[in-house]
């Protein structure tokens, strides 16, 4: 095993503090299961949650790279939700908009399966793009040779491309030494390039209580301060740091800086309300698990949504599988798989009618009105529990 870091992947400065431990945590959230047995034979690490007092960085100080896989297994496709294309439409206006370029060449880093550079381009019938993922499957070239994939990292060699927009989502906070990337990013781009990226904002955790949203595969959590702090370090003047999908995501615009500049630091709130989170942890968990054991007493509980939220969720209160009856997602590839380490079965929305749900659980606020609807559609009159609204008064007994 490791031992754990002493510093502070962002600012190096040495003073940080243990807020958070969980062990023996499924180190993936969005790895397809084909049974239970083979769910709960998942890979295991120790999430060591740590707050930068210096920046107000959060990460995984117990992180270990060895431990993870992202292979053709891994799935974390949300096109199937309407709530969810609305926000990425939302996020390519912005993208096309702030950098006020037409026909531009952008590269997406770590594209994924590259859902949201094809949206890029079919919103600017001028633009041409390229696609960076060392796990990227699929043509290498498509839209009539406008859109190239490599299945490779973005660094310094790929300066030739000369990119108007790189756009990065959801990848960094994957990573232990976040400044790499961001310095690949600035090593390979022009000083006319607009970068983009999104990311978790680790305040929205904190402030929100949300215990659901710190997993293992998020080892590098930010701040709009220490995002920004990270990026001008790496030699960049960041434009704007915007509060992004109901708050819960940061969208960083920045440019390419040629001259140096003094870095901020500004820990703000974030290593108090890190400290809070010790005491918010086991209080939630204790009344999760009597809350939902007690609903599913009176009827069968499904949680919806089978992303990272609801596997760390499920493990956290229900790792035995005592009450949780199944997880709902409208993905057809997560459907009839099982839910990493707890191994709850996963089914599509069509198959409540057999289980009859009494209680929906739903994590994320976001989807609210989406789950309303497909639950009407397929005539399930169950109560729907908005567990961000329940979860303000988890420091007092959630009345049922
Ligand atoms: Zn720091």
């Amino acid at each position: 095993m490791n031992p754990d870091s002493t510093v502070c992947p962002v600012c190096h400065s040495t003073s940080i503090e243990l807020f958070l431990q969980r062990d023996s945590v499924p180190v993936h959230q969005n790895l397809l299961m084909r049974g239970a047995e083979e769910a709960g034979r998942i890979g295991r690490g120790r999430l060591a949650m740590h707050v930068c007092l210096h920046c107000g960085f959060v990460f995984n100080a117990a992180f270990d790279d060895r431990l993870m896989s992202y292979n053709q297994d891994y799935e974390n496709t949300q096109v199937h939700s309407p709530a969810f294309n609305a926000y990425v439409d939302q996020l390519v206006t912005m993208t096309l908009q702030n950098s006020g370029i037409q026909g531009a060449t952008i590269v997406e880093v770590g594209c994924g399966k590259g859902d949201f550079i094809k949206r890029l381009l079919a919103s600017d019938p001028q633009a041409r793009g390229y696609g960076f993922d060392p796990s990227y499957l699929g043509a290498e070239v498509i839209c009539d040779g406008r859109l190239k994939f490599e299945k490779r990292f973005y660094d310094a060699s790929c300066a030739s491309l000369k990119a108007d927009i790189v756009v990065c989502r959801h990848v960094i906070e994957h990573i232990t030494q976040p400044g790499l990337l961001v310095e690949a990013v600035r090593s390979a781009v022009t000083p006319a390039s607009h970068v983009f990226f999104e990311t978790p904002c680790v305040d929205w955790i904190l402030e929100n209580k949300v215990i659901w949203d710190f997993f293992y595969e998020h080892c590098s959590l930010f701040t709009s301060a220490s995002l920004t702090t990270l990026f001008e370090r790496s030699g960049f003047a960041v434009q704007s740091v915007e509060h992004v999908f109901g708050g819960q995501y940061l969208w960083l615009h920045a440019r390419p800086r040629e001259t140096s500049a003094e870095t901020i630091f500004n820990p703000g709130a974030t290593p108090e309300n890190a400290q809070r989170f010790h005491v918010v942890e086991a209080q939630c968990k204790q009344v999760w698990t009597e809350f939902i054991s007690e609903q599913s007493s009176q009827g069968p509980l499904v949680l919806w949504g089978a992303g990272a939220k609801a596997v760390t969720f499920a493990n956290l209160v229900d790792p035995e599988r005592k009450w949780i009856r199944a997880i709902v997602d409208v993905n057809p590839s997560k459907q009839e798989k099982f839910l990493p380490g707890s191994g709850h079965p996963i089914i599509a929305p069509e198959s409540l009618p057999a289980i009859k749900p009494t209680t929906v659980l739903v994590l994320n606020p976001n989807y609210n009105q989406e789950i309303a609807a497909r639950l009407a559609a397929v005539q399930i009159e169950a109560k729907i529990i908005n567990m961000m609204d329940e979860h303000r008064f988890t420091t007092t007994p959630i009345s049922s």
